[in-house]
């Protein structure tokens, strides 16, 4: 029988007027019916949004921060049926289910609940006593892609509440499960309007943009749409949070021992099936190693399973959706032609959006697949003789969201490593994510960080609060 679920406006669920369907990317048949938002249903949204505003903003800190906290163990009591969810939509292994929902979101829930800001003391004399307080901004449209649907929603509703505003979350049209569900279970804590979760396309996406009586969007999505977002803010000159595309290159150093990084590369590189916007997406190895780097990942990527997420040994899922599988399946083509495949590089075909783990090396900077985005399995391996160089060629990309450098010498390695562009730097890792350490992008990524105590305050408007003395 196939799952329906309904959107949560105004505290209630709510079915719409019309539906859509949902479809599993492992047999590509259509899994489930939700609700297709209106134009309609984005106002009523917005409408409850602001009438639940006031309450909420007065509400303080310490009551919000205990809604949030008992968001958190709710998702920790739904882990299972939330996972199963997921791996409906997405196609995904279940430890990745696990880890999106259990660890990231559940971490940002968690996180956010506990953070608070004081005013803060900017002068004091016989004159005059000056604070600089942050208030919130009224109701936050958050717009969610389809690669972590639900990470992105809780790491967007959870400093926009715990700041004080009211939220209206659109998820992305081929991953609305999980986050309904959310919203079914998050209806009995949350209070009635602060809290409203539609499923719907890109149209519904566009009405929030547009609409009045929100204050702020935060969107996670490409760098395409980012732009367009952007523009559409401008007429009421809403704020904006921006997090887009990224094409993260990591450095091996002449020193690295490959045998012990290949492993952790590896991960950091498919993590998803590549459908991450931080993970490694041009690997830089030093002439040195070259080879073997090559045939190491060759080996690892050999040895995994990639298959549906309800297959129990199943370690790599398929691409989420129909077009951005055919757009992986473009990028195939090109990394074939630009360079020679050293396992991958040919799907199989059938019902499924499956695509092989694929490396491909002897590219270069200039060709498609180490240029830009594939947003899929597909790693390219550029041969550099020179750091300086491989540094000038990692940040010659319009993206600058992460990037990472490799070496036994970890000063060194640091070095190099903050002389990336890129928002977030690793050193002897990649895509490290926790919900106290911000997450900025840099660039064409996008602006407005995520994370951290950073990660709130795109959320507040700053107020100064200067009040003369013996008056
Ligand atoms: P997308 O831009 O196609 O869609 C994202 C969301 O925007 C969807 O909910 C969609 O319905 C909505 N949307 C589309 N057009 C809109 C419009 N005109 N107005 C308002 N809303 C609109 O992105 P996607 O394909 O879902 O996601 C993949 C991209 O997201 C990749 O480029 C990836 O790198 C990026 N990403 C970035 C981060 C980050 O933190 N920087 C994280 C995850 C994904």
């Amino acid at each position: 029988m196939k799952t329906m679920l309904n959107m949560l406006i105004g505290g209630r669920l709510d079915a719409g007027s019309r539906t859509m369907g949902v479809i599993d990317p492992s047999d590509g048949r259509e899994s489930a019916t939700v609700p297709d938002a209106t134009s309609a249903d984005v106002d009523a949204a917005v409408a409850a949004a602001k009438a639940a505003f006031p309450a909420w903003r007065d509400a303080g800190a310490d009551a919000r921060g205990k809604v949030l906290e008992a968001m958190a163990d709710a998702v920790a009591a739904h882990v299972e049926e939330l996972a199963d969810l997921l791996i409906a939509e997405t196609g995904r292994p279940r430890d990745l289910a696990l880890f999106e929902i259990a660890h990231l979101a559940q971490g940002y829930l968690r996180y956010y609940a506990s953070v608070r800001t004081e005013p803060e003391l900017i002068a004091e004399d016989d004159t005059r006593r000056v604070e600089l307080h942050r208030k919130p901004l009224g109701v936050v449209g958050a717009i969610i892609p389809w690669n972590a649907p639900v990470f992105i929603a809780c790491n967007k509703l959870a400093p926009a509440l715990a700041a004080g505003n009211s939220v209206v979350v659109k998820t992305a049209p081929t991953t609305p499960l999980t986050t309904l569900k959310l919203g079914e279970i998050f209806a009995s804590i949350v209070p009635a309007g602060v809290l409203n979760i539609l499923s719907g396309g890109n149209e519904a996406g566009a009405r929030l943009v547009e609409h009045p009586d929100v204050a702020k969007i935060s969107f996670t999505g490409s760098t395409e749409t980012g732009r367009k977002i952007m523009a559409a803010c401008a007429p009421t000159l809403k704020r904006v949070t921006l997090e887009l595309g990224g094409n993260d290159a990591a450095i091996v150093l002449p020193d690295a021992d490959v045998a012990a990084i290949a492993p952790q590369i590896f991960a950091f590189s498919f993590f998803n099936s590549g459908q991450v916007c931080a993970v490694i997406k041009r690997l830089y190895v030093h002439d040195s190693l070259y080879d073997a780097m090559c045939e190491q990942l060759a080996a690892i990527a050999a040895s995994v399973k990639v298959a549906s997420g309800r297959d129990p040994e199943a370690q790599f899922g398929p691409i989420q959706n129909r077009m951005q599988y055919e757009k992986v399946l473009g990028y195939l083509d090109k990394a074939r032609a630009a360079g020679k495949i050293v396992i991958g590089g040919e799907a199989a075909g059938g019902d499924g959006y499956f695509i092989p783990l694929t490396i491909v090396r002897d590219v270069s900077d200039g060709d498609a697949i180490v240029d830009e985005e594939p947003f899929g399995p597909i790693l390219p391996i550029i041969r550099y003789s020179d750091v300086e160089d491989a540094l000038e060629r990692a940040n010659a990309s319009p993206y600058a969201l992460g990037g990472s450098v490799w070496g036994r010498d970890l000063e060194a390695a640091k070095k190099i490593a903050a002389r990336l562009d890129s928002g977030s730097v690793w050193v002897n890792q990649h895509c490290a994510l926790d919900p106290m350490i911000p997450f900025p992008a840099n660039k064409q990524s996008g602006f407005g960080v995520e994370g951290g105590i950073e990660g709130l305050y795109p959320y507040l408007a700053l107020q100064t609060v200067n009040v003369a003395k013996g008056g």
